[in-house]
């Protein structure tokens, strides 16, 4: 099951629900699997954890001393644990990306549908501003956090748009939109962030001031494009994560080959690439 299944899936349990207003309410997707939540005080690490009851009722049990934001990420996972019948493994503590197995992020990825409905949150994605100021305003709106949002925001973006989560300085996650992906943008995880970025500077303490102006071929692998890549940068030092947004401003990427024949075709000028464009003498030669 890829993440484009557990997307479909987790569609096609929001519309059994049918949340129309926001924030969606988490104890009604809780209800449609037969499930009543409560809180308790568990370990600092344990986000939540559901059991089936004798009466066929699970019961989930989130942590009293998280913030609500996070409650209600963890009811959805809790929700997706028994709509996608993936048995749990909280081994791997939740904030840590790096170290959660296939199973819980499909977890996560259900959540996160559950808690910013493709239906509801596309069309704000569509009139928001770009940057994180405009994606916190999102995640204040559906009550979520900003690294789900921000993901789902950039993947739904129809700029040229991606999203970066980094632990410890090291990309661990990238969302990438559709035309993003199209113009083969790609930041590999496991690579440490650009040295002199916005995102590093931000890690290292300096006040973030808004976006500004990056270097795209130090962000995405094998870059060979024009453009103008602009970068915001939140970090949060409690679990060593750096956010990063990255868009670029222009409406397509002409690949940078394609730019050249075009200067070429419009100046009538070729660079002395040491072809010639006519056959030289030596080829008249009998
Ligand atoms: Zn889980």
């Amino acid at each position: 099951m890829d993440e484009q299944d557990v997307a479909m899936k987790a569609r096609e349990f929001i519309t059994a629900v049918g949340p129309s207003a926001l924030p969606v309410l988490v104890d009604a997707y809780a209800r449609h699997i037969g499930g009543a939540v409560t809180t308790e005080a568990l370990g600092e690490q344990e986000d939540a954890w559901s059991v089936l009851l004798p009466n066929g009722k699970y019961r989930i049990c989130v942590n009293c001393a998280h913030n609500a934001r996070r409650q209600r990420f963890s009811v959805c996972h809790e929700v997706a644990h028994v709509a996608l019948d993936i048995p749990t493994d909280h081994s791997a503590p939740s904030w840590s990306y790096a170290r959660r197995s296939p199973g819980e992020i499909a977890c996560d990825v259900f959540a996160a549908e559950l808690l910013l409905p493709y239906k509801l949150f596309k069309p704000r994605v569509d009139a928001a501003d770009m940057g994180l100021a405009a994606v916190g305003e999102l995640a204040d709106e559906f009550e979520a956090s900003l690294i789900s949002t921000a993901s789902r925001y950039a993947t739904f973006s129809r700029e040229l748009c991606a999203f970066v989560l980094s632990e410890g300085g090291k990309v661990r996650y990238c969302a990438r939109s559709t035309s993003l992906r199209a113009a083969g943008a790609w930041v590999r995880p496991g690579t440490p962030m650009p040295a002199d970025s916005l995102s590093a500077r931000v890690r290292a303490g300096a006040a973030s001031t808004g976006s500004e102006e990056a270097e795209p071929d130090q962000w995405f692998e094998a870059w060979d494009k024009d453009g103008s890549l602009y970068e915001d940068a939140r970090h949060f030092g409690q679990w060593d994560q750096t956010l990063t947004l990255l868009w670029f401003d222009d409406d397509n990427l002409p690949p940078r080959a394609e730019r050249k024949r075009w200067e070429e075709e419009t100046q009538g000028l070729r660079e002395l690439d040491g072809i010639l464009p006519w056959p030289g003498k030596s080829k008249r030669r009998p």
